[in-house]
């Protein structure tokens, strides 16, 4: 029996594609063979991995003028190539600080370069995201670096800054696909998989072809933006199954009507939950209304010695992984692209039903 999985990455993934791979798991396009046990050299796979590339430059409307790379390092790795490419020793870079994803990027970022924090949103304690109009880059700065959606709290960017002429770098780790986005006002967009492309194990990089070839001397060439797009993301053995799977689960956003479609969906999930958050003084949400995630929905009980009993009863309803992140404590739902309308019901009557038995 399918749970509803509300877990933060790796996440539920859509039913269809789950069902697609174990159809050909064995005998994969008539090969005789599983996916996994052929070539990222061969032909056959080659052709899924620019089949993926196509339909994610479909999607989000990425042009020829930038390189989409599948890498492995998932975005905590990205957090050190983004400087190691971007900046070279000493440069200024500049980055905003909404939480516990941006401080990662953060202190990695200083390993290799001058990090300028440009706004920090610790006076809300993370609830906020900064007012667009008081944004900007520090002088000199080599990119300006954002977490559209930090996953631990539930805060996400309802604009896109203006960097002015500033490369505008951005982790769409838990965004991604959610909803359209403008590619062209970004010059790096990356995204670990595991939560709306696919499983752990790959990660997309979408780069400004004119930012890549000029990483800092002694970067490893796995990290090295150009010399991977060279080599078609293949410079060492790509992980083919989770490229793959994403590879399914594009094509299933393609076929649920493409970014429009999933934007509509997943707003009326968010409503429908923060409606229920809001509704009663049994639950909250900490997150400052305009800065509401739709992808990850932190909330609390008004009681929280009644948090074991919640998260008890939520399993045994087929309601799982709905704890909050452990340095926060809490309840959490994500709400992903492939959880369906009806697992966010089936979640917001749980939660009405639970209030009635415990308020
Ligand atoms: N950034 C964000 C916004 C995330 O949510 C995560 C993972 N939860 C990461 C970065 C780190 O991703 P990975 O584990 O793929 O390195």
């Amino acid at each position: 029996m399918r749970v509803f999985n509300f877990a933060a990455g790796p996440a539920t993934m859509p039913l269809e594609v789950l069902e697609q791979a174990r159809e050909e798991l064995t005998d994969w396009s008539g090969s005789g063979m599983s996916v996994m046990e052929v070539s990222h050299r061969s032909k056959a796979f080659v052709a899924v991995a620019a089949a993926a590339e196509t339909r994610l430059r479909r999607l989000l409307g990425v042009s020829d003028d930038y390189h989409v790379l599948f890498l492995q390092g998932g975005a905590t790795g990205q957090f050190a190539a983004i400087p190691m490419n971007l900046a070279g020793p000493g440069d200024t870079v500049s980055y905003v600080n909404t939480g516990a994803w941006s401080k990662k990027a953060i202190g990695e970022a200083r390993r290799f370069a001058e990090v300028e924090v440009v706004a920090d949103e610790a006076a809300s304690g993370y609830s906020t995201v900064p007012d667009a109009t008081s944004l900007s880059p520090a002088p000199g700065s080599r990119y300006l670096h954002y977490t559209p959606n930090e996953t631990i709290g539930g805060v996400e960017f309802g604009y896109v800054p203006d960097a002015g002429d500033v490369p505008l770098v951005a982790d769409f780790s838990s965004t991604i696909l959610s909803r359209p986005v403008d590619v062209d006002r970004f010059s790096l967009i990356y995204a670990g998989a595991q939560k709306n492309l696919g499983p752990a194990g790959i990660c997309l990089v979408i780069v400004r072809k004119d930012l890549a070839g000029q990483a800092r001397d002694g970067t490893p060439m796995v990290w090295d933006y150009a010399q991977m797009a060279a080599a078609d993301s293949m410079l060492n053995t790509p992980p083919t199954l989770a490229w793959y799977l994403v590879g399914l689960v594009l094509e299933w956003v393609e076929r649920q009507g493409g970014l429009p479609a999933m934007a509509a969906r997943n707003r009326a999930k968010a409503e429908q939950l923060y409606t229920t958050i809001e509704e009663s003084p049994f639950y909250s949400n900490p997150v400052a209304p305009a800065a509401r995630s739709w992808m990850n929905v932190p909330f609390l009980l008004a009681d929280s010695a009644l948090e074991p009993t919640f998260l008890t009863e939520a399993r045994e309803a087929g309601l799982v992984n709905l704890e909050g992140h452990r340095s926060v404590g809490g309840l959490r739902a994500s709400i992903y692209n492939a959880m369906p309308l009806e697992g966010v019901t089936a979640l917001t009557d749980f939660m009405k039903e639970f209030e009635r038995r415990h308020g």
